[in-house]
């Protein structure tokens, strides 16, 4: 029996995610206390986060932080700053994480957290103020042995050394395995904060020589979300040969038909913040980029951009998905129908970044730091070879990529939750 217990979070990305999973399942037979159990997160904590603005006001806002399950091991998972994060999202990326840990053999299970803001408009010193506070008010909630953040969209390196900063000052002691995407100056990883884009990469590479192709100067690129994941993963490919014709963020697009000039692109952001404006390329809308006649298009900003009307207009042969559900489940299905586009998903594609995040919590707690090129290859080694893996499953069972990957994610949950047991009995 199917339990009616999804109320509080039940919104279109959690429905959305709910019903991959209950997809997979169902081609998995999964066992039907499994099922129920892992349809909705373990627990959920909603705090209101009061900050001091440079006014001197005080704005409150609401923080959320979500453990879906953590059969493996400690839950890990992002804290996004967003103006429209929610319960429901935060428990759907929550639920993403869990599979996405199993998939690629990290011992850590899944979860996610953030606050409805958003953090464009703030200051520094306010971001950090807030970023302080909703801390200590999750602080009984996380912990290094527990549930260990680490950057998402609207958050970076900064946030995370404030978490934890903030975390340390409360225990008493340095604490650095609290967080991981954090400076390298204070326990960071090299190699994490370009982690997610390369990754992203690594299993673009994956997919050409599965389909007995190269990477060279025809391979032409489209990047929605010029951030974190979506700039790595665009410098990357570039590195390679790759011509990255169009960029965007949440201001603008902008395309140019040889290639966009990378590095020109970069000082612009660090002069500028945003897009808008950059002289050297044609401004394009989001929409526009999504629907470009380009080899590979890697969506690296929010979720649900791909609907089922961007879906039937899309021109390119793959999609490597840098965000976060950024395909809609009509829009999928409209993909899969087509069969001429190979897609990547995004517990796969984006798992690089989860991959060093584990190598930065493990160096943490051994005090012992890796060279970045030990990182990069180690890291390359397990996407690769869980892209290997999902790729085979995925043609010995004539299942898509996205259901191979959740199938194998959610498969070796289960067999972890019947070994261990139930609790009390
Ligand atoms: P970020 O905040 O560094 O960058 C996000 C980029 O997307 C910015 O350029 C922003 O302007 C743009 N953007 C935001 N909303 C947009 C919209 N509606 N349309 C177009 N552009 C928009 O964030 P990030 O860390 O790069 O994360 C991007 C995605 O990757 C998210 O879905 C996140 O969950 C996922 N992800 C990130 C990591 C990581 O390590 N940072 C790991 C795994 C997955």
């Amino acid at each position: 029996m199917v339990e009616k217990l999804q109320a509080e979070w039940d919104n279109d990305l959690f429905t959305q995610v709910q019903q991959q999973f209950e997809n997979a399942a169902q081609k998995l037979s999964l066992d039907e206390n499994i099922f129920n159990r892992l349809r909705v997160p373990d627990k959920a904590l909603l705090v209101s986060v009061p900050f001091r603005l440079d006014d001197g006001s005080i704005r409150v806002v609401s923080g959320y932080r979500v453990h879906h399950n953590d059969t493996l091991g400690p839950y890990k998972g992002g804290i996004r700053y967003h103006e429209k994060v929610n319960l429901g999202e935060v428990a759907a990326l929550a639920m993403l994480m869990t599979w996405k840990c199993a998939l690629v053999n990290l011992p850590l299970g899944g979860a996610k957290g953030g606050i409805q803001i958003d953090p464009n408009p703030l200051s520094r010193n306010e971001i950090q103020r807030m970023t302080r506070r909703f801390t200590s008010e999750i602080n009984n909630f996380i912990g290094p042995d527990v549930d260990i953040p680490a950057p998402d969209m609207g958050t970076n390196e900064q946030v995370m050394a404030w978490m934890m900063d903030t975390y340390s000052q409360i225990h008493g002691y340095a604490i650095p395995e609290i967080v991981t995407g954090k400076p390298v100056i204070i326990g960071g990883s090299l190699g994490r904060s370009k982690a997610t884009g390369r990754g992203v990469v690594y299993c673009i590479l994956e997919a050409l020589k599965a389909m007995h192709q190269t990477l060279d100067t025809q391979t032409t690129v489209a990047i929605q979300g010029y951030g974190n994941v979506g700039s790595a993963a665009a410098e990357e490919l570039a590195g390679l040969g790759a011509r990255v014709f169009a960029v965007s963020d949440v201001t603008t697009g902008i395309y140019h038909e040889e290639g966009l000039d990378l590095n020109k692109v970069q000082s612009w952001i660090q002069k500028n913040r945003f897009l808008e404006g950059f002289p050297e390329a044609q401004s394009i809308s989001n929409e526009e980029l999504l629907q470009l006649q380009v080899k590979i298009l890697i969506p690296a900003a929010a979720e649900d951009v791909i609907t089922k009307e961007i879906a039937q207009n899309l021109k390119c042969e793959m999609i490597a998905e840098g965000a976060n559900g950024p395909i809609t489940l009509e829009a999928d299905k409209v993909i899969n129908d087509r069969e001429d586009i190979f897609v990547i998903p995004d517990v796969l594609a984006n798992a690089g970044g989860v991959i060093v995040s584990y190598f930065e919590w493990i160096q943490g707690l051994q005090n012992f730091f890796w060279k970045e090129v030990e990182v990069n290859q180690r890291m390359n080694e397990i996407i690769s070879h869980a892209f290997q893996t999902i790729y085979q499953f995925s043609q010995d069972k004539k299942v898509t990529m996205r259901m191979a990957a959740l199938m194998l994610g959610i498969d070796k949950i289960s067999r972890a939750m019947l070994t261990r047991g139930f609790f009390p009995g």
